[in-house]
C-alpha cells in the first residue's frame, strides 16, 4: 500500500485583540489579510491585557514578550497576528508599528501610534485603520516567511515611519505576491 501522504491544511490567519482593542480595527485587520495574502482570517477571542510585556523604563511594552506569548498558544498551521493599543518597543528600536517572527508564525502590531494627525491632532479613524491593515499585512507576510522588499509602494517595503507607511499602497508587488502564493501552498512547517 503507498504511504498516505502527509495531510496539507490551509494555512490560516488569526487576529488577536491583546487586551482592550478597537473591535473595528481588528476587522478591517483581518480582512485586509483575507483579501490581499489570500489567507483565511478572523477575529478571534481577545486575550487578557498583556501587562506582562510592559517594561516599566520605557513605558511601552516588548514586542518579543508578546510575540512569545503568541507563539505558545499558535495551533500548528496558523498564524496568529496580536494587535494593542500599547506602544510596542524592542531593545534595539525606540519603537516599532509592529514585528514579526520571520517564518515563525507569529506577529504582533500597535495602534498606538497610529493614530497620529497632522498638526497635532488625531488622524480620521479611517487613515488609522488603514494604517493597521498595512502594518498587519506587512508583519503576516515576515510570519509566513517574505523578507522586506525594495520595491516602491509594496507592502514589504520597511516603513520605519507614517510618511513612508502612508506611501505604502495597499499592494504586493509582483515578486512579493508570487512568493505570498507559493508559501501558502506550501505545508506550514512550523
Ligand atoms: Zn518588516
Ligand atoms: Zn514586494
Amino acid at each position: 500500500m503507498p504511504e498516505a501522504s502527509p495531510r496539507v491544511l490551509p494555512v490560516q490567519a488569526e487576529v488577536v485583540p491583546l487586551g482592550r482593542v478597537n473591535q473595528v480595527a481588528c476587522a478591517v485587520a483581518a480582512a485586509h489579510i483575507k483579501a490581499l495574502l489570500g489567507l483565511s482570517s478572523q477575529v478571534v477571542q481577545a486575550a487578557p491585557e498583556p501587562d506582562f510585556a510592559y517594561l516599566p523604563v520605557r513605558g511601552q511594552h516588548d514586542a518579543a514578550a508578546l510575540m512569545d506569548y503568541l507563539a505558545k498558544r499558535r495551533p500548528s498551521g496558523v498564524i496568529r497576528v496580536g494587535v494593542t493599543e500599547a506602544d510596542l518597543c524592542l531593545p534595539v528600536f525606540t519603537f516599532v508599528f509592529g514585528e514579526a517572527r520571520l517564518g515563525g508564525g507569529v506577529a504582533v502590531a500597535s495602534l498606538h501610534r497610529l493614530w497620529e494627525g497632522r498638526y497635532g491632532r488625531s488622524a480620521p479613524r479611517s487613515l488609522a485603520y488603514r494604517r493597521l491593515a498595512k502594518v498587519v499585512c506587512h508583519e503576516t507576510g515576515h510570519a509566513l516567511g517574505l523578507e522586506h522588499c525594495q520595491e516602491l509602494g509594496c507592502l514589504m517595503r520597511f516603513a520605519g515611519g507614517l510618511t513612508t507607511l502612508d506611501r505604502l499602497k495597499m499592494w504586493f508587488c509582483p515578486a512579493c505576491a508570487g512568493e505570498l502564493s507559493a508559501r501558502r501552498a506550501e505545508p506550514f512547517s512550523v
